[in-house]
């Protein structure tokens, strides 16, 4: 069966989708699970939970997919739903632009109670007709929501019939939020590059084709230190896949020598597709810390058989850790023997405990709520016997970890910034809502400094302390 189905098929076939283990499970949705939603390498192990009630807290489907495609900065993202659904996730990520700014607009075809009831697609119809004769983006992306599949909006139809009108691409995508997880949401977006994207475009003749960067998203401008490494040791970057990306460069990423998935093991299937369609190899790296990033630098030199490069990463490599080993020496003598909590999802599970590591942080507790088995294996290489795993809990939990095991940090997304708060302790932002880059040989360095800040802010010592008016006992009990 063709994946993405059509919109109806996923809204059909969901329907009958089941917690249990037992019940069977529709044939779309057992492929997407089966084959690795989350992108385990191991196609015939199931790799990530089926989706739980209240799974859609931490991002739904249409999230995730949102969250792999807005970093296409050049292009359109236009919501088929109500207007909430695109305000919630709008403008909350720090995925960064080096030019165009189109995908910053907030484009809803805000549905009201008549839309739902007489069908919306006229509506869809109207407002892609809208930013293409306003904005003249090279392509509009198209989000179904929970609202949109549910009524039986058919948005291929609409898409197709408004690509061959306005000779544009006006790509569908086929991930309502009720279908399961965010992991699930960001590979559904992988497919619909394959499906509508890539392959689609050519590079210009004198373009050296290098590496495909696959699920970095730019996150406070990541991508960018990322590529003053690579451009340093001569390894061009054909496409990145989609931070700070144009929709062009998607188009021909097929011309690619190399695929890097940059932790992001939703879009291994991505890569995978590519390797059988093009011949593209690919391997999985981070950025996230000094080891990690000259090993992925490495590896790229390395699979694209060129000798010259091998050499110029080592020489780049060698001066950039040694120059790293010097700046971090004032912050390693005070992040030394600390002890943080870990609280994130996926692949950052395990790629910052490699950068805590190397500033000699210890992870007392980790969050493995979102990693797959895979991802609990390396975590489980990188830390102590002892480490506390938290799978699911939420805030009392992480808090009972940092109590029980004495945390002198903690570290997880925007959300649980108030925990930390309330707890008085201190805590950095280690979620795609930062706004600092912490990939690299500078990035290890600014995590260094981050977490430096935080420990030494005198404002926990204050917090701690008591209020003036509670030091001095009131005149009755004088
Ligand atoms: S797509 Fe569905 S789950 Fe996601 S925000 Fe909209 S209504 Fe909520």
């Amino acid at each position: 069966m063709q994946w993405p189905p059509k919109q109806r098929e996923v809204c059909v076939k969901a329907s009958n989708f089941s917690e249990g283990d037992e019940e069977p499970m529709d044939p779309v949705r057992k492929d997407e699970f089966d084959s690795g939603a989350c992108g385990s390498l191991a196609p015939k192990v199931r790799p990530c939970p089926r989706p739980k009630p209240g799974e859609a807290a931490g991002g739904c489907s249409f999230d995730g997919a949102q969250i792999t495609l807005l970093p296409i900065m050049d292009a359109a993202h236009l919501v088929h739903g109500p207007i909430a659904c695109a305000g919630n996730s709008w403008e909350s990520r720090g995925t960064l632009s080096s030019g165009p700014s189109l995908s910053q607009y907030g484009f809803a075809t805000d549905l009201t109670d008549s839309d739902i009831i007489f069908g919306g697609e006229k509506k869809l119809k109207d407002s892609i007709d809208y930013i293409a004769e306003r904005f003249a983006p090279p392509a509009i992306f198209v989000y179904s929501t929970c609202v949109t599949a549910l009524i039986g909006e058919d948005m291929d139809a609409v898409c197709k019939t408004a690509a061959e009108r306005l000779g544009i691409p006006v790509i569908p995508v086929n991930s309502p939020g009720f279908v399961g997880s965010k992991n699930l949401g960001n590979r559904l977006a992988g497919d619909a590059l394959l499906q509508y994207v890539i392959g689609t475009g050519e590079p210009s003749p004198d373009m050296s084709m290098g590496i495909n960067l696959i699920g970095e998203y730019n996150i406070a401008g990541e991508m960018w230190d990322i590529e003053k490494l690579m451009n340093s040791a001569g390894i061009p970057v054909t496409s990145r896949i989609t931070g700070d990306a144009r929709y062009k460069e998607i188009a021909w990423a097929h011309r690619a020598r190399v695929n890097m998935v940059v932790c992001s093991r939703a879009l291994l299937g991505l890569a995978r597709e590519m390797e059988s369609r093009y011949g593209i190899p690919y391997f999985e790296g981070s950025f996230y810390g000094a080891k990690e990033t000259t090993y992925s630098l490495r590896q790229m030199a390395y699979l694209m058989n060129d000798r010259d490069m091998e050499r110029r990463v080592d020489r780049l490599t060698e001066r950039e850790e040694a120059r790293l080993s010097q700046d971090l020496r004032p912050y390693r003598k005070i992040l030394k023997g600390k002890k943080a909590v870990l609280y994130t999802g996926g692949v950052k599970s395990w790629s910052v405990i490699s950068a805590l590591k190397e500033l000699g942080v210890q992870v007392v507790g980790v969050g493995t709520n979102k990693s797959t088995e895979d991802d609990v294996r390396r975590i489980a290489d990188r830390v102590s016997d002892d480490t506390e795993y938290i799978p699911e809990g939420g805030a009392s939990r992480i808090l009972k970890t940092v109590r029980e095991r004495k945390a002198d940090i903690m570290i997880a997304g925007g959300r649980n910034m108030y925990v930390a708060m309330k707890e008085q302790i201190p805590f950095i932002d280690i979620n795609q809502e930062r706004h600092k880059a912490y990939a690299g040989y500078e990035g290890l360095l600014r995590l260094a400094k981050e977490l430096t800040y935080s420990l030494a802010n005198p404002i926990w010592k204050l917090a701690a302390s008591p209020a003036p008016w509670d030091k001095e006992a009131p005149p009755y009990d004088r």
